[in-house]
């Protein structure tokens, strides 16, 4: 696998370093994930790794379109490696889990806007919100018995 990194990295014209690697191969086993998770994993790897160079390598690669960065708002930026689908995601308002949705009408991305305003429209991002199942069922269980009378 770790080869596989290094091609993506040489596509790009990154340089192979093991911090990079790292992260790549963090993003692959965890999907959708924060900054601090992602150096937590990288250092079970590489463990004088430091926060600074976690954030270097999670911009080159970003920046390289490797690694997307998602942005709920309010919540923080996560990351993952599955790229270039321009796949949406459905966000739980409560615990902020995030699932992958692909794309509902025809293929990416999604580019029927109703009125680009003259926009030449090159991607979309939707982002879903609601209460995922977890918390669903929480907050049912959470809930007092309807018994008024
Ligand atoms: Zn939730
Ligand atoms: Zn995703």
């Amino acid at each position: 696998m770790t080869s596989d990194f290094e091609a993506q990295l040489r596509a790009v014209s990154l340089r192979v370093t093991r911090p990079r690697l790292a992260v790549l191969a963090a993003l692959r086993d965890h999907r959708h994930v924060d900054t601090e998770t992602v150096i937590t994993l990288v250092r079970e790897e590489l463990p004088s790794v430091s926060h600074q160079a976690v954030y270097d390598v999670l911009r080159a690669l970003t920046d390289a379109g490797l690694v997307r960065r998602i942005q709920p708002a309010g919540a923080t930026a996560r990351y993952e490696s599955r790229v270039g689908d321009n796949h949406h995601h459905v966000v739980c308002r409560s615990c902020g889990a995030i699932a992958d949705v692909d794309c509902t009408v025809g293929h990416s991305p999604c580019l029927t806007a109703s009125d680009d305003a003259g926009f030449r429209v090159d991607e979309a991002e939707v982002v879903f919100w609601g209460t995922c199942p977890d918390c669903s069922a929480e907050n049912s269980a959470n809930e007092p018995p309807v018994g008024r009378k």
